[in-house]
């Protein structure tokens, strides 16, 4: 396993190993002690974006990027499984939550579809009117009801708990890496679970009884 600190240098090495003149890997480690050497982290992570053709900052800052969530629920597998969990925001950290106005809202449905956390269901107001509900618990502020409702009847609003993101992908790994090592990391989702039947139960008995 490639220890963390040597991740952007490893990164590099492949990177100027795929470039015309190349820098193979050595068996002793020099080729790592040699970029630590010339480069800092974070010089190492900007040479791995940069190539022998004169390009632009767009297509350059481009690369910096790993992946663009968008939380489409349609084939992504941790928001099919987020769908079956009770709270699912109890597993995720979200800075935003969908807030909806209901005189605006006009009932067609299409945020329920698009949620991918089934956080919005439609509630009858008469024979011929629905409205939509969110579930605060389950809304995980990705923001599709928003771009997808046809009379922009949803926003999203900060929550009052604001979560600092990691800065960068090494961060995110010591930060999941502890928490897995953590003794009391399998009673902590245990507790999350039964906190969430819990409390979907109670809703349950709050919405029969309206
Ligand atoms: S922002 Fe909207 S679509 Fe996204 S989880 Fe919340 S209610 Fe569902
Ligand atoms: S998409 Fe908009 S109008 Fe349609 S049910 Fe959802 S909030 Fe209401």
């Amino acid at each position: 396993m490639i220890p963390a600190d040597d991740r952007p240098y490893r990164n590099l090495q492949k990177h100027l190993n795929r470039q015309p003149i190349g820098f193979p890997p050595s068996r002793t480690g020099a080729d790592i002690r040699l970029l630590k050497h010339i480069f800092s982290p974070d010089e190492a992570r900007l040479a791995a974006c940069l190539s022998h053709i004169p390009e632009t900052l767009d297509i350059i800052y481009s690369r910096e990027i790993d992946f663009l969530c968008s939380c489409c629920g349609c084939c992504c597998s941790m928001l099919s499984l987020q769908k079956e969990l009770p709270l699912p925001l109890d597993f995720w950290d979200a800075n935003f939550q969908a807030v909806l106005d209901t005189e605006t809202c006009v009932g067609c449905g299409t945020c329920v579809k698009k949620c991918p956390t089934n956080a919005m269901t439609l509630k009858t107001v008469d024979e011929k009117r629905s409205k939509a509900v969110i579930n605060r618990h389950r809304c995980i502020g990705c923001g599709h009801c928003v771009t997808s409702c046809p009379v922009n009847a949803v926003t999203l609003m900060p929550r009052k708990h604001q979560v600092q993101p990691p800065k960068n992908r090494d961060e995110l790994n010591t930060i999941l890496l502890k928490e897995k090592q953590h003794m009391l990391a399998p009673v902590k989702v245990i507790g999350k679970l039964a906190k969430g039947i819990a409390v979907t139960r109670d809703l349950r008995l709050l919405q029969n009884s309206e």
